[in-house]
C-alpha cells in the first residue's frame, strides 16, 4: 500500500509542478513515506533525515516531508525532534499536499496536517490521473481496520474501515488498462472487508472482481490482504466463476494455535480459517497461499508454537512472512508481560526453516514443467526478462524479446532457487502450458 501510496503522492506532486528524480542532490523535495507497524521504524527516519542533512551540508535544504503512518504515530513530536523536517503529513491527510507544497514553497511555518479525512483524501486522489505505467498495478480500494487486533497499530494510524466508491475505482483501473497494466492488484488492509454502501446497494470485493473481469485487456486480477473473518461465499465464489483471478491468496493467520488467536483478538479458529482453505481448493485444486506469523505472541507456549508449525505443514504455504512479535505503544498486548527473546528468536528460525523448505520443495517440483508467466520487464544490462507465475512467483525468463513485455508467455522451468524460477520461453500448444 505504501507503494500505491507513493506514487499517488508523486502525482500530487506532479500536479504542482515537481518531476520525480532518482538523483537526490537534485532534489527540491524530499519525501519519506513511512511504515509504523513493527519497532525501529520511527529511528530509521531519523537517521534517514540525518542522513540527508549531511548530504546537503553545503547546498539548498530541499524541502522534506515525512509520510505514513510513523508521521501519523509520531506527529508534533517529530517537528520538535528534528527541525531539518517540514511537514508531518499523515496517510489519510494526503489530499493536502498540493497545498503544503505551495506553503512550503513560500517558506512558511512547520505543516503538521494528520487528521483522519478519508473521504476528502479519495476524492482528490481520484480527480488525479494515476500516472503509473507498469505491467502490474496497484489500486487501493479500501483502508484502514475495525478489528482491532490486541498488536496492531493500523486501526489508530490508518484510521477505521473505509471502501472507495466502485465508479472510481473501476474508472482508475480502466485509466490504469489505457497505460499498459496487465494485472492489477487491488489493496487494503482488510480488503476483502470492502463494503461500499449507496442507497439500499451494497457492493463488495465481488462485485469489483467481476466487474474487472469483463475490462478488455486485462489479464490478471489479484486482492492483498485479507482477513479470514471476511473471507464470504460470494468472494470464494469468484474463484468458480472468474477466470482472470489469480489461484493465489495472501491470508494472514499469524498463529495456528487456538488459544493466540483468542489472546490475539483475531475473531477467527484455526478450524476456520482451515475451513476456508478447504472450500477454496475444492473449487481451484491448484489454488496456494501465503500467509503472515506472529512468533512469540505474549503467552505463547512451546504446544502453541507446536499448532503453528503443524498447521504450516497442513496447508503448505509456499511464500509467507514471518516476523517475531513487537510490541507497540499503545496496543493492548503491548502490556502483557513478553515472552524470552531467545525462546522468540529460536521459533522463528524453526518457522522460518520450515517455510523456507517447503518453497524449495515447491520450486523444485516447477522444474521440466511449463509455466504461464506475465513478463513485466527486461532486466537491466541483461539479455534475460523479469515475468510472474500465477502463485506471484518471480520468473528469470531467457529467450523473451522486448514485445513479449505485457504478454503472458509459456516458460519452460529449468532452475530454481529459494525464492525464484528461471526457464526458456517456449513456443508450445496452449493446453500443454499450466
Ligand atoms: N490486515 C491484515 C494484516 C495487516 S498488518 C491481517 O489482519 O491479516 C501486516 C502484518 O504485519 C500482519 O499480518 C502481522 O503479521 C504483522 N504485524 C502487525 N503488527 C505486528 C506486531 N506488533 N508485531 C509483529 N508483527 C506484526
Ligand atoms: Fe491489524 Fe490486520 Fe488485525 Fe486490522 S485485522 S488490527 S490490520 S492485523
Amino acid at each position: 500500500m505504501n507503494e500505491y501510496d507513493s506514487n499517488r503522492i508523486a502525482d500530487l506532486a506532479i500536479e504542482q509542478g515537481y518531476i520525480l528524480t532518482d538523483k537526490i542532490l537534485d532534489t527540491d523535495c524530499y519525501v519519506l513515506n513511512t511504515c509504523h507497524i513493527r519497532e525501529k521504524a520511527t529511528e530509521k527516519v531519523y537517521s534517514d533525515v540525518g542522513r540527508l542533512k549531511k548530504k546537503f551540508r553545503n547546498k539548498k535544504k530541499p524541502i522534506v516531508l515525512i509520510t505514513g503512518c510513523v508521521a501519523q504515530a509520531e506527529n508534533e513530536n517529530m517537528l520538535k525532534r528534528e527541525p531539518y523536517i517540514d511537514a508531518v503529513i499523515g496517510p489519510q491527510s494526503y489530499q493536502h499536499i498540493s497545498k503544503i507544497l505551495s506553503e512550503l514553497d513560500k517558506r512558511k511555518k512547520k505543516i503538521n496536517s494528520t487528521e483522519f479525512d478519508v473521504i476528502e483524501k479519495f476524492d482528490k486522489i481520484s480527480k488525479i490521473k494515476n500516472t503509473e505505467s507498469k505491467v502490474s498495478s496497484f489500486i487501493t480500494i479500501q483502508e484502514g481496520c475495525d478489528k482491532f487486533c490486541n498488536f496492531c497499530v493500523v486501526p489508530y494510524t490508518r484510521g477505521p474501515e473505509f471502501s472507495r466508491s466502485p465508479v472510481d475505482i473501476i474508472n482508475e483501473a480502466k485509466n490504469l488498462i489505457s497505460n499498459g497494466a496487465k494485472e492489477i492488484t487491488l489493496l487494503g488492509q482488510n480488503v476483502n472487508a470492502y463494503n461500499y454502501t449507496k442507497g439500499k446497494e451494497k457492493f463488495k470485493l465481488s462485485y469489483l472482481i467481476n466487474n474487472l473481469e469483463g475490462l478488455e485487456r486485462l489479464k490478471r486480477i489479484r486482492y492483498t490482504t485479507s482477513h479470514p473473518k471476511d473471507m464470504s461465499k460470494d468472494l470464494i465464489n469468484c474463484y468458480r466463476n472468474t477466470k482472470k483471478l489469480m489461484p493465489f491468496l495472501h491470508l494472514p493467520v499469524q498463529s495456528g494455535s487456538n488459544n493466540v488467536l483468542k489472546n490475539m483478538n483475531r475473531k477467527h479458529s484455526r478450524d476456520e480459517y482451515l475451513a476456508i482453505i478447504k472450500d477454496l481448493l475444492k473449487i481451484r485444486p491448484n489454488m496456494k497461499f501465503s500467509s503472515d506469523f506472529i512468533v512469540g505472541y505474549p503467552g505463547e507456549t512451546d504446544k502453541d508454537f507446536e499448532d503453528t508449525i503443524s498447521l504450516v505443514k497442513e496447508v503448505n504455504f509456499i511464500n509467507s512472512y514471518s516476523f517475531i512479535y513487537s510490541p507497540r505503544p499503545g496496543t493492548p498486548a503491548s502490556k502483557i508481560e513478553n515472552v524470552n527473546n531467545t525462546i522468540q528468536k529460536k521459533r522463528l528460525i524453526t518457522l522460518q526453516t520450515l517455510l523456507k523448505n517447503i518453497q524449495i520443495k515447491k520450486n523444485h517440483n516447477e522444474v521440466g514443467k511449463f509455466k504461464e508467466i506475465l513478463v513485466e520487464n527486461k532486466l537491466k544490462n541483461q539479455e534475460v526478462y523479469f515475468g510472474r507465475s500465477s502463485d506471484l512467483t518471480p520468473v528469470i525468463i531467457k529467450e523473451a524479446k522486448s514485445f513479449d513485455i505485457g504478454n503472458i508467455v509459456k516458460v519452460k522451468i529449468e532452475g530454481f532457487n529459494h525464492h525464484s524460477l528461471s526457464g526458456t520461453k517456449k513456443i508450445i500448444k496452449n493446453e500443454e502450458a499450466a
